[in-house]
């Protein structure tokens, strides 16, 4: 039945092709139950845990409770849900903030995930099911001080001594390395690119935390040290060699950065719709101008083909078709979407703009961090243009 002229007119500003009426009962039931996490425990604290730079610990048992962490898992505790969930439960945790969706894909996509597809059955016994319920915490280890972009030329090494396994280098930038029980951290062995995993207190591993940074203020972001640590064999992820390892968790977790990034647009569009409306310049509201509803429309149209583009992409992963170069495209074209929408919304707020009791400040400086890491822009485009081509620009 076609719906009425009325209906068609009641359409949500923040979702214009009605994406939400195309998901199921059970996407739309994880999409609720996240919504409301963020809405009760999120965003009652976010803005001054950003102010005080500092990561709010107290929300690990309120993720792991809603089957958060290692949701599309299958088995050991984890959720199993699917791939357009995942992007559900990142587009509603950025909503929040990035720092909280960045904690949430660490752990998932990038720690988790390694265990799961490469580990041993050991070692997903002994991690997975205390991961899900985030008794314990991890990290990924990849970006090195000398340049994230090319991981193909990675110092840190791996030797064997024995049984055991000799880890010596540095990473950084590395997203709850400081609050992590365990770090899978990637090196170099002469058998090519393989993966380890480091349990915290291990003697010679440090976890600094990078102080003073201006972006993603409420996450957990350090450098790691690996000064000779002695690892056992059995700390090795068995599954997988080369750069395809590292690799592959990265193409889940800018999967779910695709998604999040639209939540931080919409929470910005949001509050500058609402702000268009009250204000008034010129004896009339700001929305009444012209060139304020052309922004406007501009924004919709930026969030609405994010929107798009990750549902088609999360339908594809569903079905086991997607691909990494689509994977950077949505990554670099739903995290600039997202940056551009919180710069313009930062801009129309006037000196408001600046203030802490606006959204868009903190969105706008949180989506840097969120467009340079796993891959920045740049690296992301060459990645498209080699699917063109067939031709590597790196
Ligand atoms: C807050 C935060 C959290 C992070 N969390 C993690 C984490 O948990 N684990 C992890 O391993 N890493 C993490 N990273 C690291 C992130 O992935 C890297 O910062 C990113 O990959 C870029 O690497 P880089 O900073 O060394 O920049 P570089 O690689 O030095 O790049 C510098 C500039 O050069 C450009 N560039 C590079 N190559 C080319 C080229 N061929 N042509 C043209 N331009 C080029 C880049 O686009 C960029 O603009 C995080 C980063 C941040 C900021």
């Amino acid at each position: 039945m076609t719906k009425s002229h009325a209906d068609l007119t009641a359409l949500d500003p923040l979702d214009l092709f009605g994406v939400r009426r195309s998901l199921s009962e059970d996407e739309q039931m994880v999409q609720d139950s996240v919504a409301r996490l963020v809405d009760d425990k999120v965003l009652p604290i976010i803005q001054k845990c950003f102010e005080e730079h500092c990561f709010p610990k107290s929300l690990i048992p309120e993720l792991a409770a809603l089957g958060l962490l290692g949701s599309s898992l299958e088995g050991y505790g984890c959720a199993g849900l699917n791939a357009v969930s995942y992007g559900l439960i990142c587009q509603e945790l950025e909503r929040g903030d990035s720092g909280i969706r960045s904690f949430v894909s660490v752990q998932s996509s990038l720690c988790m995930y390694p265990i799961h597809a490469f580990g041993s059955e050991e070692q997903k016994q002994k991690y997975l099911p205390r991961m899900a319920r985030g008794e314990l915490i991890g990290c990924f280890g990849l970006t090195e001080p000398h340049g994230g972009s090319d991981p193909a030329n990675m110092k840190t090494h791996a030797k064997r001594r024995g049984a055991d396994w000799v880890i010596h280098g540095a990473k950084m930038w590395i997203t709850n390395g400081a609050i992590a029980d365990l770090c899978v951290v990637w090196a170099q062995t002469e058998d090519g690119i393989r993966g380890f995993i480091v349990e915290k207190g291990t003697k010679g591993f440090a976890a600094p935390e990078i102080e003073r940074k201006f972006s993603l203020r409420a996450s957990i972001t350090s450098s790691l040290f690996f000064d000779n640590v002695v690892v056992p064999q059995e700390n090795m992820l068995p599954g997988v060699v080369g750069l395809k390892g590292p690799l592959s968790c990265l193409t889940q977790a800018r999967y779910g950065i695709s998604w999040g990034v639209i939540g931080a647009a919409q929470a910005c569009l949001a509050q500058l719709l609402d702000y268009t409306k009250t204000r008034e310049l010129f004896g009339r509201p700001l929305a009444k101008n012209q060139a304020i509803q052309i922004r406007l429309a501009e924004m919709a149209r930026q969030i609405t083909t994010a929107q798009l583009l990750s549902l088609q992409l999360g339908r594809l992963k569903d079905r086991g078709e997607m691909t990494p170069s689509q994977v950077s495209l949505a990554k670099w074209n739903n995290c600039r979407m997202a940056l551009d929408v919180a710069r313009d919304c930062r801009d129309m707020l006037g000196g408001a703009g600046i203030s802490a009791e606006y959204v868009p400040i903190r969105h706008m400086l949180n989506l840097e961090s969120v467009i340079t890491y796993e891959g920045t822009e740049t690296i992301h485009q060459l990645t498209v243009g080699r699917e063109l081509t067939g031709i590597s620009a790196f």
